[in-house]
């Protein structure tokens, strides 16, 4: 079973042009996991999360400075160079500032003439949702709620529908299952004796944002089952938290690394799946308003709340605090992209509250989103574990 996540990830353009082709159906690409993939899903297009290459850049100098983060600048290259011709629109949300303005670099890069009515396109194939970076206090519920209401109307109008309320609720049992399976995957990585590597667990999760839901729902199950009947992984394993960005089918190698080198990751905070969507979508209120306020529930590099800045503590490390509820670490591995401005500016405070509150010590890799940085990451990696064992 782990062959057909794997295969997802290494894939991912043939086997998404794969399913549009026999579905006969649109595919649309999103940076953030704050984009409201629900909603996608509701307008019956596959929502898929776009991601850089290892391929070297092209195009991309053009148009983006080569001190920008290198797992955009990637993202933008390949699609300069049309890899990401196939998809029908691209969601782009207000989070960090270069992905932000990936709307615009779009437009140079790769642009796609949609059909105008007086110079407006009706349809646009950037679709931009002003996500706040403010997640708490007065106002910012109805706020986003006005953002999702216009791009449900984007969606509506691209797919002549009309997404009704009962569409969203049975779309949000099919997310929230995926949720629950999700969990399921994760509470075996918090045992002690771990049955299952992280690089398998991330494989695992990452496939879910490439095929429908649904599908991955129905692999899910019977390889659940499998993993309850799996002895633990061998050895006694140094256990560690990762939090990084840029973290793809590229990058995840970040994983095998750590477990060659004698240690797991047994849990994350990588701007995807359940390390920031770590709940279900209610269900006893209004469809758009529960998504909204799942979306307003992700605690990423990039959010404040209402607090003034500097974050008090109980906000992003209060989130990760709680992601490790159940779950031991005996150390902190940050990944952070060269020039990424959300996660070099937490890392500092970070470091001191893995150490104050977890009393585990922290490593620092700056990614420059090359093979070659990898290979300079291994000897750090080791003697970060060496160090832990003592
Ligand atoms: S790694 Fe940082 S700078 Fe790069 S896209 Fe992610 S949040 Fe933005």
């Amino acid at each position: 079973m782990r062959k057909t996540f794997e295969a997802w990830l290494e894939n991912r353009h043939e086997l998404v042009k794969q399913w549009k082709d026999e579905k006969q159906k649109k595919v649309f690409g999103y940076f953030c996991c704050v984009a409201p993939e629900e909603l996608i899903y509701a307008a019956d297009i596959l929502p898929m999360k776009i991601t850089g290459s290892s391929d070297p850049v092209e195009v991309v100098d053009k148009h983006v400075v080569q001190y920008a983060c290198p797992y955009a600048r990637s993202i933008l290259d390949l699609a300069g160079r049309g890899v990401y011709d196939y998809l029908n629109g691209v969601v782009v949300c207000n989070t960090c500032d270069i992905l932000s303005r990936c709307g615009y670099y779009m437009r140079m890069l790769a642009p796609h003439e949609k059909s105008t009515v007086l110079g407006v396109e009706m349809t646009p194939y950037i679709l931009y949702i002003n996500h706040p970076e403010k997640i708490s206090g007065k106002g910012v519920h109805d706020y986003l709620k006005g953002e999702y209401r216009i791009f449900k109307q984007q969606l509506e109008r691209e797919q002549r529908i009309i997404i009704t309320d009962e569409k969203m609720s049975e779309v949000i049992e099919i997310y929230n299952e995926h949720y629950d399976l999700m969990e399921q995957l994760h509470e075996f990585r918090r045992k002690d004796t771990p049955v299952l590597s992280g690089s398998e667990a991330f494989e695992v999760e990452f496939s879910s944002l490439l095929m429908p839901k649904e599908d991955h729902n129905q692999l899910m199950k019977p390889y659940l089952d499998g993993l309850s009947k799996r002895e633990p992984l061998s050895g006694d394993t140094v256990r560690l938290y990762l939090s990084g960005g840029g973290v793809d089918q590229f990058t995840y190698q970040i994983y095998r690394i750590i477990e060659e080198c004698g240690a797991q990751v047994v849990a994350e905070d990588i701007g995807v799946g359940k390390s920031y969507m770590h709940r279900k979508i209610a269900t006893d209120i209004p469809p758009l308003d529960a998504i909204v306020d799942h979306r307003l529930d992700v605690h990423c590099p990039h959010t404040m709340s209402a607090d003034y800045y500097p974050h008090k503590n109980d906000e992003r490390f209060g989130f990760i605090k709680k992601t490790l509820e159940g779950n031991r670490i005996d150390g902190a591995v940050f990944f952070v992209p060269l020039y990424c401005e959300c996660r070099n500016t937490e890392y500092p405070r970070l470091k001191d509250d893995f150490r104050n509150d977890f009393d585990v010590p922290s490593l620092y890799l700056d990614s420059d989103y090359s093979q070659g940085g990898f290979d300079e990451m291994r000897a750090k990696v080791e003697a970060f574990v060496e160090m832990i064992r003592g």
